[in-house]
């Protein structure tokens, strides 16, 4: 079984599914595990764990921070897999 397209392929969904946005970041932290969910794969962050947040500023009607937490690993996927969708469709 091939990990990274399994991978691959739950970043891409996550992203298709409305569960993760497809621009940069605003701001990326790193830190021990929260206790919240991963973002790409659905699996708890432990307290043991090293996980990164990402931060989306959200502007218009009701302006705020937008914030996920990855796997360090996940992130670097979802990172490759959005660069990916921003090739195929240059003008979305
Ligand atoms: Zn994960």
């Amino acid at each position: 079984m091939n990990d990274e397209c399994t991978l691959r392929e739950k970043a891409r969904q996550a992203i298709s599914g409305g569960r993760l946005p497809t621009r940069k970041p605003d701001r990326t932290l790193g830190g021990l595990g929260s206790g919240s969910t991963c973002a790409v794969c659905g699996e708890l962050l432990t307290l043991t764990q090293v996980e990164l947040e990402i931060e989306f500023n959200r502007h218009g009607s009701t302006p705020g921070l937008d914030t996920y937490h990855l796997h360090p690993r996940r992130f670097t996927i979802w990172d490759l897999v959005r660069h990916t969708l921003h090739a195929r469709a240059p003008s979305a």
